[in-house]
């Protein structure tokens, strides 16, 4: 099925619950072009290089999402046009941010990305830190903080991504109530974003049900 199709399709299915990310890693510039051909215009990648070579190559209207684990020394390279970064998760990081963002005379939206998941080798917060982190980034005017993002743990147990979900949509519901820059709940992917938008996500971000099977 077309890229077209499918964007509208899922589109359909959210209708006007969540903001859509299509997540365009590894994903040609063509492809991309068609995606953003049929109305799309945020999208979201993990790799800096891509992003930066993308972001030069496309239309200057999109929206670029930082979505996957970022270094340090990289912040550098987005931090003119960056819109979102959905993955922040330690203080270093936040630090860097907000110097780059200083020096580009903006600020940076931000998501804390928490880890739900009991997987391993994901990224994120521990969720018994959030609230220490959460305070630090105080001192980081150029730093903005406006939601939480989250991955479930890749399963077909569709029980235990719910309650990871939950867990998640508990604490930014919290943090609504304290913070009036709370807007965004960054959760949900192409396996799993049904059982997110059930549980309050507002942004999801869908690769693959989008673009088809990527090959890693
Ligand atoms: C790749 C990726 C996605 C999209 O995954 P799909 O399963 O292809 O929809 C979403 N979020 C993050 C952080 C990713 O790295």
């Amino acid at each position: 099925m077309s890229i077209k199709k499918q964007i509208t399709i899922i589109k359909n299915e959210i209708k006007d619950r969540a903001n859509l990310i299509a997540v365009s890693k590894t994903r040609s510039i063509q492809e991309i072009e068609e995606a953003y051909n049929s109305g799309q215009l945020k999208f979201g990648e993990n790799r800096v290089q891509e992003i930066v070579e993308k972001h030069s190559k496309l239309p200057k209207d999109i929206e670029w999402h930082m979505i996957g684990h970022l270094q340090k020394n990289k912040v550098k390279y987005i931090a003119k046009f960056i819109a979102l970064i959905h993955s922040v998760d330690r203080i270093s990081l936040a630090k860097e941010i907000d110097k780059h963002a200083k020096k580009e005379n903006r600020k940076i939206d931000c998501l804390i990305q928490l880890k739900i998941s009991r997987e391993e080798s994901k990224f994120g917060l521990q969720i018994n830190d959030f609230k220490n982190f959460y305070e630090s980034l105080k001192n980081y005017d150029n730093l903005n903080i406006i939601g939480l993002m989250g991955m479930a743990t890749f399963t077909n147990d569709n029980e235990l991504v719910n309650e990871e979900f939950k867990m998640i949509k508990t604490i930014y519901d919290d943090m609504v109530l304290i913070d009036s820059r709370f807007k965004v709940l960054s959760i949900g992917m192409s396996d799993d974003y049904d059982i997110a938008l059930e549980n309050g996500s507002n942004m999801i971000r869908v690769g693959s049900k989008i673009f088809g099977k990527r090959n890693y």
